[in-house]
């Protein structure tokens, strides 16, 4: 099987690698950064994907995916799986989408959950949208750089269920930060603070997997000084792409709102820029109600 991997940045590089070691033949493309070990060095988008079996891209947004995928897609044949791995606004993986089945590829937008650290582990979750078809071709692939690959329906669905999760993610690490904010001035302790939500109906993956609070709670960013894990600039972007698809959609994200507000202003504004998105907590911990 032969790969072209458009896109080898802190994701795309562990992956295309991954590829490579379980013996994939990989020819890999970035306007800046270098091939991995393994992987085949192509001079442009449409030497890497020329013979390739699959195309795979993973990419900063949406119309980069667009640039590329209009040089991409004249250079591949017919019946090659187009596997978008990179988070983009819905609107564009359809558009992308469209453009690829009308020149006989088999469109996948396959948004990743798990991060560098999945990346590299090849234990990253898939969120793809497509044809059955696509996605049944797409799925080895999807094993070798992951654990878990679920098909979320057609064309841009992928990405509809990846905004749709970090929206939660967004809003819920707000609530389990300002929450923990509001014990520590009730001067209740941090830990029987996380034993008590952590195994009550206010437990979520924020408060029990990744927990803002240092040393309580499983080993998390906020053990070591908030550095990233997911940055607070990666969450602004997915609740950014949250709410251009809720304004397209015309849905009312009133929480999902005031999550991009919260996160526009610390990265902006404040000191989130390049820090975990947990870091939320020394924010709240460090503002009163007037501030
Ligand atoms: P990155 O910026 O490290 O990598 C993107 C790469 O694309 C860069 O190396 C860049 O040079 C390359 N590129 C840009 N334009 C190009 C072009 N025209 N042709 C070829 N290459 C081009 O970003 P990343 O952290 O690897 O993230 C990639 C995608 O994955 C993003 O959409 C991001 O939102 C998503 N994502 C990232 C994480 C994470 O933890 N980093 C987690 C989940 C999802």
């Amino acid at each position: 099987m032969s790969i072209a991997f458009i896109g080898l940045g802190n994701m795309g590089s562990p992956m295309a690698g991954n590829l490579a070691a379980a013996g994939l033949e990989v020819r890999g493309f970035d306007i800046v950064a270098p091939v991995p070990d393994g992987v085949f060095a192509a001079v442009s988008i449409a030497e890497a994907v020329i013979g390739a079996e699959t195309v795979i891209t993973m990419l900063p947004d949406g119309r980069t995916l667009r640039t590329v995928a209009a040089e991409a897609i004249p250079a591949a044949s017919a019946g090659t799986c187009f596997v978008d791995c990179s988070t983009v606004d819905v609107e564009s993986a359809r558009a992308v989408a469209a453009d690829a089945e009308a020149a006989g590829l088999l469109p996948v937008d396959a948004p990743v959950s798990g991060g560098t650290g999945g990346a590299a582990a090849g234990t990253l979750t898939f969120m793809a949208g497509g044809s059955e078809l696509a996605f049944r071709k797409a799925k080895p692939i999807f094993d070798i750089m992951g654990q878990k690959a679920v098909h979320c329906g057609g064309p841009g669905n992928g990405q509809a269920a990846k905004i749709c999760n970090n929206m939660i993610l967004g809003v819920t690490m707000i609530a389990t930060c300002e929450a923990f904010a509001l014990a520590d001035r009730l001067g209740l302790d941090r830990k029987a603070m996380f034993d008590v939500v952590s195994t009550s109906s206010g437990y979520s993956w924020s408060m029990n997997a990744y927990c803002p609070a240092p040393g309580i709670g499983p080993n998390s960013p906020s053990d070591n000084d908030y550095r990233p894990g997911f940055s607070a600039d990666l969450m602004l972007k997915d609740l950014r792409l949250s709410q251009l698809a809720a304004a397209a959609a015309g849905a009312d994200t009133p929480m999902g709102m005031a999550a991009t507000e919260l996160y526009r202003s610390f990265v902006e504004n404040e000191d989130g820029a390049g820090r975990d998105f947990s870091a939320m907590l020394p924010r709240f911990e460090a503002r009163s109600r007037e501030s």
